[in-house]
């Protein structure tokens, strides 16, 4: 039997209207040298489609690919309205990422047109020349003289591009499964691997987003997105802010914890989101000259393990509970999250905080081992983490013939390991390929981090997992002190003592300045092993 109710597109079209006229008054704040610079959802849907307008002109028709270059500003949202609501699919590229691996996403999404940030202009003018399907490139806000491009592509600039526009467009209507927008995954092994999502993907994952034991997001919050657009959607946070009418707050470049203090400070935003290296910096900074940061009602934290330290330090000096949270490009990003329930008791409650939260009714999850057998969710038996739903990568764009293995008849392999309670929370081990196996046992190299980072002389830590003659592979901890501050291995150690069990206790020590960084912002465990490699670390 066939329902009786209508069958309305959920598409990013649908989303624009409705953000743009009924929230028309919901604000963005792009932060700039100058300061704040303010427009709002109203104002950004006549951007929008003046930007539309102009794709079109420059011959970009069906589902061909839109490319930004760009920080989190309103012109990359006005990118975010028009290129899905178009029809064409917006690809946001990792203004981080190695010249030839920029190379390769653009070339492997067959980026038409590419919107470009001035300030990121010298950055993009070294591959333009290998950009084989870029035919045209606007520049956004600065100077697009300062752009040499090869034969056969055309500069623009945004500005004056828009200025002949209408401030209407036709937005069509829109097959919610047809694709909206692309990401590329940063790629720990081989090259980056393609995600798009669909109409439909990303309106179901805004809903979840808004949900009370979700990030909550209501059109009382003005969000501040420091997760990069270009990082998983910004976890999703511009879409469903459109769909709520929640405000945004747009660090551009200034990612720093002192100017993301100063706006904290000065527009006093409700909520934020950013991955865990992110708030080290912004704690540090606190602790050197105290800000106020109370207009933070929450900050979630995910794209790696929140040290529970980090929680406690922000909950009991700063009053800003986070919420932790688990997600992939893959799963755009939104998997779980970490909210205590409602009947736990304050102890308890900080246990299910710690952990990487519980699966919404969308995403079906599993845990499988070695020999592909399910696990059972006692809260102890440990697998392989699967997941499927509406909003999870079934496959990637154009894959190679590796890529099949990511999938398992339907299911996502996540390559990340753990636990779930039987109420459904996820405890991550480590990812599968940073467990260190010591005389066959596993260490979780994140627990150690953890631990480690502690202590009050450290700033970082970084744990690996080195060869070793008699029980395969040890722990080495690559440790960055406090500025100020002193520490040594053998003070560590001891530190650790009673904190894990006594067989794993690293014996291999090294201080260095800095870990280094993936171009989302997480530990870079593949550097510090060719670095160990090298000879480099000890
Ligand atoms: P990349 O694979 O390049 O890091 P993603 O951002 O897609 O790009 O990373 C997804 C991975 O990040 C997950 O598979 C998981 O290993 C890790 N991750 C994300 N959130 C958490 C979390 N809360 N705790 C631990 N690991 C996390």
């Amino acid at each position: 039997m066939l329902s009786t109710m209508q069958d309305g597109q959920l598409s990013l079209a649908q989303l624009l209207r409705h953000g743009t006229t009924l929230h028309a008054d919901a604000k963005v704040t792009t932060w700039t040298e100058e300061g704040p610079r303010y427009t709002s959802f109203g104002e950004l849907g006549g951007e929008a489609a003046k930007l539309a307008n102009a794709l079109r002109s420059l011959g970009v028709t069906g589902d061909q690919r839109v490319g930004t270059f760009m920080w989190n500003n309103a012109e990359h949202l006005a990118a975010y309205l028009a290129v899905p609501a178009m029809g064409a699919v917006l690809h946001t590229l990792n203004i981080r990422l190695f010249p030839d691996q920029l190379t390769y996403v653009a070339n492997h999404a067959e980026d038409q047109v590419v919107l470009v940030d001035a300030t990121l202009v010298p950055l993009f003018g070294k591959v333009l020349g290998q950009l084989s399907t870029v035919r045209h490139v606007i520049v956004v806000n600065g100077d697009a003289a300062a752009l040499s491009a090869p034969e056969g592509v055309q500069v623009h600039d945004y500005a004056q591009l828009l200025a002949a526009q209408p401030a209407e467009f036709d937005w069509p209507e829109l097959d919610e499964r047809s694709a909206a927008a692309m990401c590329y995954t940063s790629g720990t092994t081989g090259n980056p691997k393609g995600v798009v999502y669909s109409h439909r993907s990303i309106w179901l994952h805004s809903m979840q987003v808004c949900m009370s034991d979700s990030m909550r997001l209501s059109q009382a919050d003005n969000a501040l997105a420091i997760v990069p657009m270009f990082h998983a959607m910004s976890w999703g946070l511009p879409y469903a802010a459109l769909m709520v009418g929640a405000s945004l707050l747009m660090p551009d470049r200034f990612l720093q914890p002192q100017p993301l203090l100063a706006m904290i400070e000065r527009e006093r935003p409700s909520f934020a989101a950013a991955v865990p290296t992110i708030w080290q910096g912004v704690l540090a900074q606190l602790e050197a000259s105290p800000q106020d940061i109370s207009s933070l009602r929450e900050v979630v934290v995910g794209g790696s393990a929140c040290p529970p330290d980090m929680m406690h330090t922000f909950e009991e000096n700063y009053g800003v509970p986070i919420l932790h949270a688990w997600g992939m490009t893959e799963t755009s990003p939104l998997g779980s999250v970490a909210r205590a329930p409602g009947n736990a008791t304050a102890e308890h409650a900080w246990q299910y905080r710690y952990s990487q939260g519980r699966f919404p009714a969308s995403v079906r999850a599993r845990l499988v081992d070695d020999n592909g057998t399910e696990v059972r969710w006692d809260g102890t038996s440990v697998g392989e983490l699967e997941v499927a739903g509406p909003w999870i990568a079934g496959a990637y764009y154009r894959p190679e013939a590796e890529d099949a293995a990511k999938f398992d008849n339907g299911w996502l392999r996540t390559g990340d390991v753990g636990q779930i309670t039987p109420d459904g929370f996820l405890r991550l081990t480590d990812r599968s390929k940073d467990i260190i196996k010591s005389g066959g046992e596993w260490i979780s190299s994140v627990e150690l981090e953890n631990q480690v980072m502690a202590h009050p002389a450290v700033a970082e830590a970084a744990v690996i997992g080195i060869p070793d003659e008699k029980w395969d592979e040890r722990p080495l901890v690559a440790v960055v002190i406090r500025e100020g501050a002193e520490v040594t291995a053998a003070e560590l150690r001891e530190f650790l003592d009673g904190k894990v069990a006594r067989w794993q206790l690293p014996e291999s020590w090294t201080f260095i300045d800095e870990v280094p960084k993936t171009s989302v912002g997480k530990f870079d465990k593949k550097r510090l092993r060719s670095a160990h490699t090298e000879g480099k670390l000890d």
